[in-house]
């Protein structure tokens, strides 16, 4: 889109701007906590944060938020910053852990006892659970609550020291048992954990919640506007709480709806256990929506960037459409990719007045909407493949391709009439014998005569071997019920995936590289998979028919 978009945050950071809050700084974040991989909806914070900084001058930094020891590790660090890049954003040298902080995040919980706002409880984790109260209902008060600070000191040095073992303290911060938001009746903010810690080994015990690291590292990295989906709108009074509790620089919590598309789930958790499973083959199964699966799918940067545009941010949560998605992938492919040849599903022609040994060569145009992408040549023979769907042998009424006795023109090359159609004893097609005319080379229109049908084909002798992967929605209904994560399974869509073998493909696809994109005429935009595809043994993934139902939607609601 040309125009610069809008949105209630771009509003709040002009009027910041305008008043001269954070001194006309602009510096965001993008926090992911390591624990999987990227997905569709990340890529939408990530667009976000890193759009935002860039439009105000200002700077996004990349930190990681691995509080959690057992459920990160490098792997996923590794692989968040490649899917970051990939998408086309740059933190510099900013990239950050919150365990970099630990030691920080320690001294400031010395500050908040010595100041009687944090205790050290003694309660079990189901006793804090059971104390906590319900909306409406206030809770219990610990026992331990009003521990003298030296005696709160004490224990919390040696809970640091690993003198205690796991579940038997917490520090928790001193705020309200009876306050109406249960997140501020005095919340956890370090637990103990012995356990290994990707980056820093085994120096702590104890580890710090996440509300109570997010609004830190917020703090020490100077970030202006802290971009957050709304769920965590009831957690924002403790991140101001914590802030004004310390006294320390106080960045601004905003939250925005997380993106959410008809017929897929955006979580990392909940893709794990079919990955585990085997249901999936990975974090990059190309129908997962990860920024992994997409990459792999044949999704590019652009098309993504530009989707997130069309979306835009809001305060209200609602269902994004996947046809706007495929829409956006195909104007960025429709202008980008080659397009080729391919039969999917072959059926033999032999064109019976051409002869035997020759070869005729056409020239083919790589992209009708970018000429200097240039073009090929394309071998014709007597044996060729088309699709097996462009033949009828008792067409309706209406029907322009093949069929017994009607004319098609063979793209870039021949006419062809149908004279014969060879069959097996079970009654199927196998083969049908075609004649061409000469003076139809090309493609053109001899005597003015006029066929309404044009369809694909490939040379028999030349064409290439491949297989080649049809993707679908993963799951069966546009909002699947994700409440029961062992039924999961039960309502994927059971034709997520289709393999063909024995496609037959323009010999020019012979070298394509793992990860190139193309659009097989008539049929789709297909990438080579990155993983599979061997010059020998080529294997396709398709990426998005071609068929727009966005363009068609918006017609009819327009
Ligand atoms: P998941 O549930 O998939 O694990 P998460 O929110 O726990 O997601 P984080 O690594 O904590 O994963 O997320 C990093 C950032 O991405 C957070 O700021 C989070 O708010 C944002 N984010 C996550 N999901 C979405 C989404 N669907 N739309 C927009 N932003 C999102
Ligand atoms: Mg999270």
């Amino acid at each position: 889109m040309t125009e610069p978009y809008r949105d209630f945050i771009r509003d709040i950071i002009d009027e910041d701007m305008k008043t001269g809050k954070f001194d006309r700084r602009v510096m965001t974040r993008f926090p992911p906590e390591p624990n999987g991989y990227l997905h569709l909806g990340h890529a939408k914070s990530i667009c976000l944060n890193f759009g935002v900084a860039t439009e105000y001058g200002g700077l996004c930094n990349l930190r990681f938020d691995d509080t959690n020891p057992v459920k990160e590790n490098e792997e996923y660090v590794h692989n968040i910053q490649r899917d970051v890049k990939w998408l086309g954003f740059d933190w510099d040298d900013r990239l950050y852990f919150a365990s970099d902080y630990f030691e920080q995040l320690y001294t400031h919980a010395i500050t908040l006892i010595k100041r009687g706002k944090a205790y050290v409880d003694s309660l079990s984790q189901d006793e804090i659970r059971a104390h906590r109260g319900a909306p409406g209902a206030p809770g219990i008060e610990s026992p331990y609550r009003d521990r003298p600070v030296e005696e709160n000191l004490a224990l919390f040095r040696r809970m640091r020291e690993g003198a205690f073992a796991d579940g038997t303290h917490v520090l928790r911060a001193k705020i309200d048992m009876a306050h109406p938001n249960l997140v501020m009746r005095d919340p956890v903010l370090y637990r103990i954990r012995h356990a290994h810690h990707h980056r820093t080994g085994d120096n702590w015990p104890i580890y710090p919640m996440y509300d109570y690291t997010h609004c830190l590292s917020d703090s020490i990295e100077g970030v202006t506007h802290s971009l957050c989906t709304w769920e965590f709108e009831i957690n924002r009074p403790l991140y101001d709480w914590i802030l004004d509790a310390l006294e320390v620089y106080h960045p601004q919590q905003i939250e925005f709806a997380p993106l959410n598309v008809a017929y897929t789930i955006l979580s990392k958790r909940l893709y794990r256990p079919l990955i585990e499973k085997g249901i999936l083959s990975g974090w990059d199964d190309p129908r997962v929506p990860t920024i992994a699966g997409m990459r792999r799918r044949g999704y590019t940067p652009a098309s993504i960037r530009a989707f997130m545009e069309r979306v835009g941010v809001a305060k209200k949560e609602n269902l994004i459409d996947m046809a706007l998605f495929e829409y956006c992938i195909r104007e960025d492919l429709n202008k980008t990719s080659p397009r080729v040849l391919a039969v999917l599903r072959p059926l033999k022609v032999v064109v019976i007045n051409f002869p035997e040994d020759q070869v005729e060569t056409f020239d083919a145009v790589n992209n009708p909407e970018d000429a200097s992408m240039g073009t090929r040549k394309i071998p014709f023979c007597r044996e060729i493949f088309i699709e097996r769907d462009d033949f009828e042998e008792n067409p309706p009424k209406g029907y322009f391709r093949l069929a017994p006795g009607q004319e098609v023109r063979l793209r870039y090359a021949y006419y062809i009439t149908c004279t014969d159609v060879v069959k097996d004893a079970d009654g199927n097609v196998v083969e049908l014998r075609c004649t061409y005319d000469p003076a139809s080379s090309g493609g053109g229109t001899p005597d003015g005569r006029k066929v309404k049908g044009t369809i694909h084909w490939v040379s028999a002798r030349h064409a290439i071997d491949a297989e080649v992967r049809l993707y679908d929605r993963l799951f069966n209904n546009p909002e699947p019920d994700v409440t029961d994560e062992e039924k999961l399974p039960e309502i994927l869509n059971p034709g997520s995936l289709e393999t063909l073998s024995g496609c037959r493909l323009e010999p020019s696809l012979a070298h394509a590289d793992p990860g190139s994109r193309y659009q097989f005429e008539r049929i789709g935009y297909f990438c080579a998979d990155s993983e599979d595809s061997r010059p020998d043994a080529p294997v396709f993934n398709r990426t998005v028919t071609l068929r727009d139902t966005w363009a068609k939607l918006q017609k009819k609601d327009g």
